[in-house]
């Protein structure tokens, strides 16, 4: 720290993104990115003709790929916000809607920038401890009066509230926000973009890094009201109009269009979720009820640390968190097919040293 950052930010503890190794290729289950490429209609279309316009400015309204993603959910372009990556509205949520007055309520366990958006706005937040199952208590965000941060599925237990439960929280917090990121709804998950149609304050927040191969490009879209998508708007023009790149924004309108084939790669993923599911319980291991790209799991041998740091050696990266609730469990990416298999190898290998000691 230099002696000029404002005192503001002298307690601020940055967010830890997951590793991003450089040196070495590992089999890369840590960040929840999807296994596949991007579809070859997105290769084609960031092509030389559109790396040859580079030296103009994007469409600051990104209104091409606004109505596309209209179209494919059944909303209006008004309905819609485009940002760098969904962090980037999960930022403008928390810099918009709440403030000393009006906090913000989360789940203990849930994405780790939640709590870190709060302390950069200095927004007072209420972090909800899980319910023993590890599932989201519904109840517990009914009428609270706070902006309402629900990621669903949840990261990373990949567990998800229902639809009518979301509705509760929306009819009882009329006056604030009900942000729900379904960043892993694609999975396996239902989605509650019905209800903006409905509810002018829920906003719900989606991502084309997961389940549409491009987390590199970095693309986030929201959907809501129009109103809160306004306020969106409004904060966006007052940082950064061309936070999307010509590049990206080409991608995006590409991904869409081939929306059948990440629909398939979807559904590939959620298959070998079920698979690798079981073959882990088969192994010993308490495997949380997943309907996202990952799955969180806990041996009945090893500690969470121990089952991470082996498994790196051998090559294969999961991630593990260090709170003291889920100190057990590593959060495995659902990789391809043959990825799932070299994990259950280098496990069943680490299982096998473990007794042999
Ligand atoms: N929400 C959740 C729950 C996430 O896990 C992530 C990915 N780390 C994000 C939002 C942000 O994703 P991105 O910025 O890549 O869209």
């Amino acid at each position: 720290m230099s002696r000029f950052l404002s005192p503001r930010f002298a307690g601020l503890e940055a967010y830890t993104p997951g590793e991003q190794p450089q040196d070495q290729q590992y089999v890369k289950l840590n960040t929840n990115e999807s296994p596949y490429p991007p579809s070859p209609e997105v290769l084609e279309r960031i092509s030389a003709a559109e790396t040859g316009r580079l030296n103009l400015y994007p469409d600051p309204t990104g209104r091409v790929l606004k109505e596309k993603l209209a179209a494919l959910y059944g909303v209006e372009p008004e309905n819609v916000f485009l940002s760098n990556g969904s962090d980037d509205i999960l930022n403008f949520s928390f810099m918009a809607f709440c403030d000393a007055e009006r906090g913000a309520a989360f789940p203990e366990i849930s994405y780790g920038f939640y709590p870190v958006y709060a302390d950069l706005y200095h927004v007072p937040c209420i972090q909800m401890p899980l319910k023993e199952d590890f599932s989201v208590d519904y109840r517990d965000y009914c009428g609270i009066g706070k902006m309402v941060v629900i990621a669903n599925p949840n990261a990373p237990t990949g567990m998800e509230i229902s639809i009518s439960e979301i509705e509760e929280i929306l009819r009882s917090n009329p006056q604030n926000v009900v942000l729900i990121d379904e960043a892993y709804v694609d999975f396996g998950g239902t989605s509650c973009v019905e209800l903006t149609k409905q509810y002018d304050n829920l906003l719900v927040v989606q991502t084309f890094s997961k389940s549409r191969s491009l987390a590199g490009a970095r693309l986030g879209f929201a959907i809501a009201d129009k109103g809160l998508i306004a306020d969106l708007e409004k904060i966006k023009y007052s940082t950064n109009p061309y936070n999307i790149n010509r590049l990206t924004l080409a991608a995006g309108e590409a991904a869409i269009e081939s929306d059948a084939y990440y629909r398939k790669n979807a559904a590939k993923i959620a298959k070998t979720r079920e698979l690798t599911a079981s073959r882990l319980r088969k192994l010993g291991f308490i495997v949380l009820p997943s309907v996202a790209n990952f799955i969180f799991v806990k041996s009945d041998a090893l500690a969470g640390e121990t089952v991470y740091q082996e498994l790196k050696k051998k090559g294969v990266l999961v991630r593990h968190f260090g709170k003291q609730k889920i100190k057990d469990f590593v959060r495995i990416t659902i990789g391809t097919p043959e990825q799932m298999d070299i994990l259950l190898e280098k496990l069943a290998e680490i299982l096998k040293g473990q007794k042999g000691a």
